[in-house]
C-alpha cells in the first residue's frame, strides 16, 4: 500500500471538547464545518453526540447533510452561513437553525419558512458576517418577536489574548444584546480561553476540538505516516527532484516518500519540512511535488518503511509554522488520498 496513512483518534477529540466545556459554567456546542476540520463530520459528530453534544454548527447548509443522516432528528444543526436563496428545501428537510447574518436573510426566512427556527448573528467590529449596530436597532424588536433560538457574534483577535479588539467587541456585543430573552454566543475556541465574560450561554469550540492552537492544553488527534516507496544513495554533487533545488553537499541516502502537495503538503514546505523516523529528524530535500518528497535520511540507521510527518514529535501548529501558515489550514487541507484509520468512538 502506498498512500499515506491518516490515524484519527475520536477519544482525543472528545477528550478536548470536555476540557473545554469543563472551562465554562455555560453549554458548549461543537463547531464541525469543513469535514470536521478534515478528520470527518460524521465520525466526529458522532463520537461527540455520544459525549453529550447536542448543537452542531456547520458553514453551510449542505455540510450538514452527513451530520443529520449520522445523528438523526435529535441535535441542533446551526448554518453560519445562513438562509441563502435555494437553501430553503435543505433547512427545512434536514431541519437545520440558520443564523441569519442580514436584514435580507431575516425577510427571506420569516417569509419563506416561518415558524421555523432561525439564530442571529451580530457584527461586533469584524465586518465579515452578521447585522450591524443600526440594522439591529432597526429589527431587533420584529426578530425577537419570532424567538430566535440563538443571537450570536464572533470574535476577530481572540486568539491574541491581551489584543484590545475583543474587549471592543465584547463591549459591542453587550450594547446589542443585553436585557434580552434569548441564548446568547460569542466565544470560540480563542474567546474560551479569555475568561467567563466571554462565555455567555453557549461556547462554540471548533479548532481545540481537533487539537490545535490557541488550545495549547489540547491533545493532538491526529498522526500522519507516510509510506516510503523508494531508497537511493546520491553522490556528493548529484542533485534531487524538480528544479535541481537541492545538491547533495556529501553521500546521501534519499527516501522518496508518498505525498505531495495534492495531499495537503504545501509544495511551500520544499527543502523545509521534516519527517521523523521515530524521534530522529529527517529533511525534505528539493520540490515537494504532487504526490511525492524526497527526504535525507543518512543518518538514520536501518531502512525506514515510513517517516512521519504529523505526530508526537511534530504537531499540527508546528508544521504549520515552516509553512508560513495555521493549524486550521493543515487539518481543512489532509488530503483525499489518505488511508484513514478512525479509532475511538
Ligand atoms: C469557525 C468558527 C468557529 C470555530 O472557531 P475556532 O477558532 O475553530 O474554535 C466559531 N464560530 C464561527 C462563526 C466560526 O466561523
Amino acid at each position: 500500500m502506498s498512500t499515506g496513512r491518516l490515524t484519527i483518534d475520536l477519544d482525543a477529540v472528545v477528550a478536548n471538547w470536555r476540557a473545554l466545556d469543563g472551562m465554562t459554567n455555560c453549554k458548549t456546542a461543537a463547531v464541525v464545518k469543513a469535514n470536521g476540520y478534515g478528520l470527518g463530520a460524521a465520525n466526529v459528530a458522532k463520537a461527540l453526540f455520544k459525549a453529550g453534544v447536542r448543537q452542531f454548527f456547520v458553514a453551510v447548509a449542505e455540510e450538514a447533510t452527513a451530520i443529520r443522516e449520522e445523528l438523526g432528528p435529535k441535535p441542533d444543526i446551526s448554518v453560519f452561513s445562513g438562509h441563502m436563496k435555494g437553501d430553503t428545501d435543505i433547512i427545512r428537510e434536514l431541519r437545520l437553525t440558520p443564523i441569519l447574518n442580514s436584514v435580507e436573510q431575516l425577510t427571506q426566512h420569516l417569509e419563506a419558512l416561518p415558524g421555523h427556527p432561525f439564530g442571529i448573528q451580530l457584527d461586533t467590529g469584524m465586518n465579515r458576517l452578521g447585522l450591524e449596530m443600526q440594522e439591529w436597532a432597526a429589527v431587533a424588536e420584529l426578530a425577537l418577536s419570532q424567538n430566535p433560538t440563538l443571537v450570536m457574534s464572533h470574535l476577530a483577535c481572540a486568539d491574541e489574548p491581551d489584543h484590545p479588539m475583543s474587549a471592543y467587541q465584547l463591549d459591542n456585543f453587550r450594547k446589542m444584546t443585553d436585557g434580552i430573552n434569548v441564548p446568547r454566543s460569542l466565544a470560540a475556541t480563542g474567546g474560551i480561553l479569555l475568561g467567563p465574560e466571554y462565555h455567555f450561554d453557549l461556547t462554540r469550540p471548533g479548532i481545540g476540538l481537533y487539537g490545535g492552537l490557541p488550545f495549547a492544553q489540547s491533545s493532538p488527534t491526529i498522526e500522519l505516516d507516510l509510506p516510503v516507496i523508494q531508497i537511493r544513495d546520491v553522490a556528493e554533487g548529484e542533485v534531487v527532484g524538480y528544479g535541481n533545488s537541492w545538491q547533495a553537499e556529501r553521500p546521501t541516502r534519499i527516501a522518496t516518500v508518498s505525498g505531495g502537495y495534492a495531499d495537503g503538503i504545501f509544495r511551500m514546505l520544499s527543502d523545509r519540512a521534516t519527517l521523523y523516523h521515530g524521534q530522529q529528524p529527517c529533511k525534505v530535500v528539493g520540490r515537494v511535488s504532487m504526490d511525492l518528497l524526497t527526504v535525507d535520511v543518512t543518518d538514520v540507521a536501518d531502512i525506514p518503511s515510513k517517516l512521519t510527518l504529523i505526530g508526537p514529535q511534530q504537531t499540527i501548529d508546528d508544521l504549520a509554522l515552516q509553512a508560513g501558515t495555521i493549524g486550521y489550514e493543515v487539518l481543512t487541507q489532509l488530503g483525499g488520498r489518505y488511508t484513514r484509520k478512525t479509532f475511538g468512538k
